[in-house]
């Protein structure tokens, strides 16, 4: 039996990837898997068997760690969020939206800002504040432009392998990015992406490409169409500061539970105040609360 890993579907084939040499099989799933066929996605680690025509016949599916239903996609790694600087200018309740997404997903969030070649001198300030708050909040922040080669390696070093993908509003730059990790230019990802753009219009499936030779810098999935940024469902009020790492203060509110909006001797508004806790990233916060307080269906 030889380990894999499902980097696309398509053509009533699954394509997998080998772990050994990197040769990527079309395969089937065996009998028994078959009833749930439609429950294999891109990313699912596999246990396949070869046949005497070349193709293989999927054995076995390993656990999934993360999920994503739009687009499908499983045990990824990194959510790379990518924002333009300008053009379509960022949108920071967007970027605490899908922060709040990737981490209900159990994923690495790496803020990117793109196009940072649009920014002016006297702009550099308001990025240099942008970056100290989210790094503050333990996250990642990179800044990129597609026209820095130097700047798409250091974003290369980041993902440092697993499953990287791509997320951010249309025009961010998120295809130009993908097209730059992946390299132009090489004759293979040449057929590669020959591949993909025909793939595009006939599948809702990502497809996982190898970053770097031998997949060094680990995959990146390339989502097709719409990625949904809202956010999920499943977090309620209650849950919403959770998602907030700069929120978690050494001293607690005076109630549990505390929601961090009127509610008396509240440590986060306290921090607010004092500029400890940016006075934006809360008024967002506020503002996500509502969006989950008009969404919200009560049943009795
Ligand atoms: P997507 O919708 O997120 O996939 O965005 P695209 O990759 O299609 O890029 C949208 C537009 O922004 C295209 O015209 C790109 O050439 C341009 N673009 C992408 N990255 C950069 C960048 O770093 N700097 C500048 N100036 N333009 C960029
Ligand atoms: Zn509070």
């Amino acid at each position: 039996m030889i380990s894999g890993m499902v980097v696309s579907g398509y053509g009533g084939f699954y394509q997998v990837r080998r772990d050994d040499c990197g040769a990527v099989v079309d395969c089937k799933p065996r009998g028994r898997l078959k009833q749930s066929y439609s429950k294999i996605y891109p990313g699912d680690r596999v246990e396949i068997s070869l046949l005497p025509a070349g193709d293989g016949m999927i054995e076995a599916i390993g656990p999934r760690h993360t999920r994503l239903s739009r687009p499908q996609l499983v045990n990824f790694d990194q959510l790379i969020i990518v924002l333009a600087w300008k053009l379509p200018e960022y949108d920071l309740l967007l970027l605490d939206r899908v922060l709040v997404l990737a981490l209900e997903a159990r994923v690495r969030p790496v803020i990117c800002f793109n196009k940072l070649d649009l920014l002016e001198e006297g702009e550099a300030p308001l990025f240099q504040d942008i970056r100290a708050v989210y790094q503050a909040a333990g996250f990642s922040v990179l800044g990129v432009s597609a026209k820095d080669p130097a700047s798409i390696e250091a974003l290369k070093e980041q993902l440092g392998g697993g499953i990287s993908v791509l997320a951010g509003p249309s025009g961010a730059g998120k295809s130009t990015l993908l097209n730059q990790l992946l390299g132009e230019g090489s004759a293979e990802t040449g057929v590669v992406s020959d591949r993909l753009r025909r793939g595009r219009h006939t599948t809702r499936y990502a497809r996982i490409l190898p970053l770097g030779a031998d997949a060094a810098f680990g995959f990146i999935a390339d989502t097709p169409g719409f990625f949904a940024l809202e956010l999920p469902q499943s977090v309620t009020d209650r849950d919403l500061p959770g998602y907030y790492p700069d929120f978690q203060l050494d001293e607690p509110c005076r109630f549990d539970g505390c929601l961090h909006l009127s509610e008396p001797d509240c440590r986060v508004k306290q921090a607010v105040a004092k500029g400890r806790v940016d006075p934006e990233r809360y008024r967002r916060y506020q503002r996500l609360q509502e969006e989950i307080k008009t969404r919200e269906v009560v049943y009795w």
